[in-house]
C-alpha cells in the first residue's frame, strides 16, 4: 500500500515540496538527516604549539666539578676507546652533558631532575632547584601553578609527566577538596575522545523555576532570558595595570574565538569602540545611565549593588543585567537584595588569594551563596559567576562544585602570556605586571586559546571520571566532593595528638 504524505515544512529549503510515498519520504528524511549530520561540528578549540618569547627560569641548576669530570672522562676514554659521542653524552640521557664541550658547560634547561647523575657521581655533580624559579609567584599562586599555566599555554595539552600524581594530597584552598571519581562509566573515555558528548557549555542569564501555560497551552508568565557560552570560564577585568588596550584586544579576539565573554571597564569599551556581544561592560554604579551606550552587549554588569542604579539601568537597556558583589562585610544582605530585585547575573568577587574580607575561602563563600538560593527555591533564576583564586585547571570544576555556574579568570592570563608579576598578587588594584616585549597579538591569542583548550580538556577528564555528562550538572554537587579536613577528622578524631586542620 502506498500512502500519500505532505511535507512537514520543517526540513529546510531542499524539502520535499510535493506528495511522497512512505518509501520516498524515508529516503528523503535519511538524506536530509545525513546532510545535517555532515554539517554538525563538535565544539573544539584549535591548538597549536607556540614558541616561548620569554621562557621561565629553568627548574634546576646543574653544577659540575671540572676536576672530577675530567678524571671521569679520562677513565671513560680508556674504557670506550675514543668513542667521543658516548663519552660526552654520559652520565645524562637527557642531553645535559651533551653540548659541544660536554659536561664542562652543562645545559640545565634540559634537566628533568631525575637525579641519576648525582646518584652515580655524587663526588662531582650536584643538581639543585633553581631559586629564580622558586621565587616566581607567591604563597597562593605558586611557581608550580605558573609553570603549569606556562606549559598549558605553550602546548594546549593536558600536562602529563608519566610519573603519576605526586601531590599535594590535601592542603589549603582548593587543595582541600577532592573529587569523587568512582563513577568510571560512560561517558568517561567516550566523552573525552569525542565519540559521545560531554557538554562544557553553560547558560548565562535567568530561567523561571517553573513554566506556566494558559488554557490553550500557550506559555504565560516569565520565560528564560539567557544565552550560552561554550566553556564555564570567562575573562575578568584585567587586574591592576594589565588593562591596556592591547590586552583588551587580545582578550576580545580570544573570547570570540572560543565563544566566551570578557569583562572590561565600560569607559574603556566606549573609548576603544569595542562594544560587541562577547564584551561585558562593567558600569560604575554611580553612572547607571551609561548602559544605554551599549547596543551589542548581551550582558552588562553594574560594579556594586545599588537599588536606584539598577532601576535606572533596567529602564535604559534590554541586555541582561548583572551586579558585581565583593565578599566584604554584609555581602549576604546585598546578594539577597539583588536577587529579590530580579538581577539576572551575580558576579561574586574575592581577592586574588580567593579570600573574602573575613578570611574565608571562596569554596565556602560560593557554597553559601548557592545554598541561599537553593533554600529560597530560586537557584535557576540567577547565574552565579565567581572570581578570585582561580589559578589552576582543577580550580574550575571545584568552583563549579562549590555552586558557581562559571568562573572568571584574572592572573592566569598574565602567566599564560609569559608575563611577570612584580606587584601585589592578592589585591586586584595593586597588580603590576610586565609582558614580553616580543609579544604579538597572534602569539598571545594562540597562547590563551591553548590555555583554554587545556583547561577544558582537564574539565572533560574530571567530568568523565565522575560520570557526569555536562558541566551544568556539576553545579553544587557537594556530594561528589570530599573535604580533606572532614575525612581526617572522621579517621583520626579522638586519637591523642591529632589536631583538626593540621598543626597550628
Ligand atoms: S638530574 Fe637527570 S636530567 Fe638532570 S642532569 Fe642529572 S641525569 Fe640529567
Amino acid at each position: 500500500m502506498s500512502v500519500v504524505l505532505e511535507s512537514s515544512g520543517h526540513l529546510g529549503e531542499s524539502d520535499v515540496s510535493s506528495a511522497l510515498t512512505y518509501e520516498e519520504f524515508g529516503a528523503e528524511s535519511a538524506r536530509l538527516g545525513r546532510q545535517i549530520a555532515d554539517r554538525y561540528q563538535r565544539y573544539e578549540i584549535e591548538t597549536t604549539e607556540v614558541d616561548d618569547v620569554d621562557p621561565l627560569p629553568h627548574r634546576f641548576l646543574v653544577e659540575v666539578g671540572k676536576i672530577g669530570l675530567a678524571k671521569f672522562i679520562i677513565k671513560e676514554m680508556i674504557h670506550y676507546r675514543g668513542q667521543v659521542d658516548i663519552i660526552l653524552s654520559r652520565p645524562c640521557t637527557y642531553g645535559v652533558f651533551s653540548g659541544p664541550v660536554g659536561g664542562f658547560v652543562p645545559r640545565p634547561k634540559l634537566c628533568v631532575g631525575c637525579l641519576r647523575c648525582t646518584v652515580q657521581h655524587p663526588e662531582f655533580v650536584s643538581v639543585l632547584p633553581n631559586p629564580d624559579r622558586l621565587n616566581l609567584g607567591d604563597s597562593y599562586t605558586t611557581h608550580g601553578h605558573i609553570a603549569a599555566i606556562d606549559e598549558e599555554a605553550k602546548k594546549g595539552m593536558v600536562p602529563v609527566r608519566g610519573q603519576g600524581y605526586r601531590g599535594r594530597f590535601g592542603g589549603p584552598g582548593f587543595d582541600g577538596m577532592l573529587t569523587d571519581m568512582s563513577e568510571i562509566v560512560r561517558p568517561s573515555r567516550d566523552g573525552i575522545h569525542g565519540r559521545e558528548l560531554i557538554g562544557t557549555s553553560v547558560d548565562i542569564g535567568t530561567k523561571p523555576m517553573n513554566l506556566s501555560f494558559d488554557s490553550s497551552g500557550n506559555l504565560v508568565g516569565s520565560s528564560p532570558r539567557m544565552f550560552s557560552i561554550q566553556v564555564p570560564f570567562i575573562f575578568d577585568v584585567p587586574p591592576g595595570d594589565l588593562g591596556t588596550r592591547q590586552m583588551a584586544r587580545i582578550l576580545d579576539s580570544t573570547s570570540k574565538r572560543i565563544d566566551t565573554l570578557i569583562c572590561l571597564p565600560a569607559a574603556n569599551v566606549l573609548d576603544w569602540e569595542m562594544d560587541s556581544a562577547n564584551i561585558v561592560p562593567v558600569v560604575p554604579k554611580s553612572l547607571p545611565e551609561m548602559v544605554s551606550e551599549f547596543e551589542a552587549a548581551r550582558l552588562i554588569e553594574l560594579d556594586g549593588w545599588d537599588i536606584a542604579a539598577l532601576e535606572i539601568a533596567r529602564a535604559a537597556t534590554n541586555a541582561l543585567l548583572g551586579v558585581r558583589i565583593s565578599f566584604t562585610d554584609g555581602w549576604q544582605e546585598r546578594f539577597s537584595q539583588a536577587v529579590n530585585h530580579g538581577v539576572e547575573v551575580i558576579h561574586l568577587n574575592a581577592d586574588l588569594h580567593g579570600r573574602g574580607s573575613d578570611g574565608r575561602f571562596v569554596s565556602d563563600l560560593f557554597k553559601e551563596a548557592h545554598m541561599m538560593l537553593i533554600d529560597q527555591g530560586r537557584r535557576d533564576v540567577v547565574t552565579l559567576i565567581g572570581s578570585g583564586g582561580i589559578v589552576g585547571a582543577d580550580h574550575v570544576p571545584k568552583a563549579v562544585i562549590s555552586g558557581l555556574d562559571a568562573v572568571a579568570l584574572d592572573l592566569p592570563v598574565l602567566f599564560a602570556l609569559q608575563g611577570r608579576s612584580h606587584g601585589s598578587m592578592t589585591d586586584r588594584g595593586e597588580v603590576r605586571g610586565t609582558l614580553p616585549r616580543k609579544m604579538t597579538d597572534e602569539w598571545a591569542e594562540q597562547r590563551l586559546a591553548n590555555l583554554c583548550a587545556s583547561w577544558r580538556d582537564q574539565l572533560l577528564e574530571i567530568l568523565g571520571a565522575m560520570g557526569i555528562r555536562e558541566v551544568r550538572r556539576l553545579r553544587g554537587e557537594f556530594g561528589r566532593s570530599m573535604i580533606v579536613r572532614q575525612l581526617e577528622d572522621e579517621a583520626f578524631a579522638g586519637i591523642e595528638g591529632y589536631v583538626s586542620g593540621g598543626p597550628a
